[in-house]
C-alpha cells in the first residue's frame, strides 16, 4: 500500500499522474466512509447494511494494496458498490436519510472514465446511464414517499438527520471534485493544443504563425528590435548526400542551438524549410545582436552534426535589419531577406547588415 502511494506521488508533476493519484486516494476516502457508515449500522443493528459496507471495505482495500491497474474497470466496480449500497440503504432506512443524493453523485461519476486519455466510452452512453439513474431515483422516491413500500428499519429523527448531513456533505464533495477535474482537464487540453499549434513539429521551436503573432504584438506597441533571417547554406547538398532524415536531424540540432539564444531574451522560430527568423529582445542594442549572430554563425561552422556514421558540417548565412518606430515590418523583413541573399551571393557563411 505504501509503495503504491509513493510511486503515485512521484508522478504528481503530470496531469495524468495527478488523476491516478486522486483516483487511488478516492479508495482511501471510500474505505473511511464505509467504516463510518458501518459504525452507524452496527449501532442501529442494521445488519444487512453492515454486511454490504464490509464488502465495500474489502474491495476498496484490495485496490489500495494492489493499485488501480485499469481505471475503467475500477470505475465500474465503484458504480456497482455505490449503486447497490444506495438502493439497499434507501429500502432499509427510507428516503429522508438522504441516500438518494448518491444518485446525483453517481450521475457525475459516470464521467469518470472520460478523465482517462485512453477511454473511448461514448458520451451518449454516459448520458443514457444518467437517465436510467434519474428514473431509478424518481421511482424509488415515488414509491417510498407515497408509502407504497415501507423501509425495513425505522431509525430516530436524529439518526436520520445525521445521515442526511453526512450524505449531503460527501455528495457535494464528490460533485465538486468531478467538476474541478473536468475543468482542469479541459484547461490542460487547451494548453496542450495551443502549444502544439504554436510549435513546429520537426524542430520544436516556434512556428511561423506564432512568431507572426509575436511580431504583430511588438508592432502594435511600436517597439524597436532587430530581426534576422537565417538560411542554411547549400542545404540541398546535405539531403542529397546523407538523405532527408539526416537533413531533418541537422534542422533539429540547429534549432536546439538556436534555442540556447533564448538565454539572451532572443526569440527564434522556424520561418519555413531551412530558414529561421530570429528576433532580438526590445532592449538589446543592434551591435550586441550582431555580435551574438556572428558568434552563432561561427559556432555552427565549427559544429559537427552526427548522423549514423557520418559527420555533417554546415554553414549558415544571416541577414539582419531593424524595426524602428518609423519603418514598416514588411520593409524590415524584405530588407533582412535582401541582406540574406547578398550574403549568399558574396560567398555564404556570413552575416550581412547595415
Ligand atoms: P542556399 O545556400 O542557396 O540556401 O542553398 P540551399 O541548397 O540551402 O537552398 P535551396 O533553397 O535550393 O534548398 C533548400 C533545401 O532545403 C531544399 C529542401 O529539400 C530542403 N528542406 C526544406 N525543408 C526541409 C525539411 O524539413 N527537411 C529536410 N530534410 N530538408 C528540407
Ligand atoms: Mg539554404
Ligand atoms: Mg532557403
Amino acid at each position: 500500500m505504501i509503495s503504491n502511494f509513493i510511486a503515485l506521488k512521484k508522478n504528481l508533476n503530470t496531469f495524468e499522474g495527478r488523476v491516478d493519484f486522486v483516483t487511488y486516494m478516492s479508495s482511501f476516502a471510500l474505505v473511511g466512509l464505509h467504516i463510518l457508515y458501518m459504525c452507524f449500522y452496527v449501532y442501529e443493528g442494521i445488519y444487512l447494511m453492515m454486511f454490504l459496507d464490509l464488502i465495500g471495505i474489502i474491495i476498496y482495500n484490495h485496490y489500495l494494496h494492489n493499485g488501480i491497474k485499469n481505471p475503467n474497470y475500477y470505475s465500474i466496480v465503484c458504480f456497482a458498490i455505490i449503486t447497490v449500497h444506495t438502493i439497499a440503504a434507501i429500502l432499509s432506512i427510507g428516503w429522508n436519510s438522504g441516500f438518494y443524493l448518491w444518485f446525483i453523485g453517481i450521475d457525475c461519476a459516470f464521467y469518470l472514465p472520460s478523465f482517462s486519455e485512453e477511454s473511448n466510452v461514448p458520451i451518449k452512453r454516459t448520458f443514457l446511464y444518467g437517465l436510467i439513474f434519474a428514473f431509478l431515483y424518481f421511482l424509488l422516491g415515488a414509491i417510498l414517499t407515497a408509502g407504497l413500500v415501507k423501509p425495513l428499519y425505522t431509525i430516530s429523527n436524529v439518526a436520520e438527520g445525521i445521515l442526511f448531513i453526512v450524505n449531503s456533505v460527501v455528495v457535494f464533495i464528490v460533485i465538486s471534485s468531478f467538476t474541478y477535474f473536468f475543468t482542469k482537464k479541459q484547461k490542460y487540453k487547451e494548453l496542450k493544443l495551443k502549444q502544439q499549434a504554436d510549435y513546429d513539429t520537426l524542430t520544436n521551436i516556434k512556428n511561423r504563425n506564432a512568431i507572426n503573432r509575436e511580431i504583430d504584438e511588438r508592432v502594435s506597441k511600436n517597439s524597436e528590435f532587430s530581426l534576422a533571417i537565417l538560411d542554411i547554406d547549400l542545404f540541398k547538398n546535405v539531403n542529397d548526400t546523407y538523405g532527408h532524415n539526416a537533413g531533418d536531424l541537422v534542422l533539429r540540432e540547429l534549432a536546439l542551438k538556436l534555442k540556447e539564444l533564448e538565454g539572451y531574451g532572443i526569440t527564434p522560430a522556424r520561418w519555413g524549410g531551412e530558414e529561421f527568423i530570429i528576433l532580438s529582445p526590445t532592449d538589446m542594442s543592434k551591435k550586441q545582436f550582431i555580435d551574438i549572430m556572428q558568434d552563432f554563425r561561427r559556432k555552427v561552422r565549427e559544429s559537427k552534426f552526427k548522423y549514423e556514421r557520418s559527420i555533417i558540417k554546415i554553414t549558415i548565412s544571416i541577414g539582419i535589419s531593424y524595426k524602428t518606430k518609423k519603418n514598416t515590418i514588411k520593409k524590415v523583413i524584405e530588407t533582412a531577406d535582401k541582406y540574406l541573399y547578398i550574403a549568399k551571393d558574396t560567398g555564404r557563411n556570413r552575416v550581412v547588415y547595415k
